[in-house]
C-alpha cells in the first residue's frame, strides 16, 4: 500500500510578503524583512513555514509568561 498522504504545506515558492501573514502570524513587512510584532524580532526569510513555526513558538512562551505573571 502506497502512502501518498502528505502534510499540507504552504506555497513556499512565494517568497514575497503576504498581507494575510499579518493576521495569521503577527508578522509585518519592514524594509524587505519580515518582523514579528510580538517579539520585534527580524525573521530570516519569507518562508511561511518558518513564520508559522516562529509564531507558534512565541505564542507558547507568551502564554507561559502570562500565566506566570498572573499568579
Ligand atoms: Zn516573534
Amino acid at each position: 500500500m502506497a502512502t501518498s498522504c502528505r502534510k499540507r504545506t504552504y506555497k513556499e515558492e512565494n517568497r514575497n510578503f503576504l498581507p494575510e501573514w499579518e493576521e495569521d502570524f503577527e508578522i509585518i513587512d519592514k524594509d524587505g524583512n519580515p518582523i514579528c510584532l510580538i517579539c520585534q524580532k527580524r525573521l530570516a526569510n519569507y518562508k511561511a513555514s518558518n513564520l508559522k513555526r516562529h509564531y507558534e513558538k512565541v505564542m507558547t512562551s507568551l502564554h507561559r509568561g502570562i500565566h506566570c505573571t498572573l499568579n
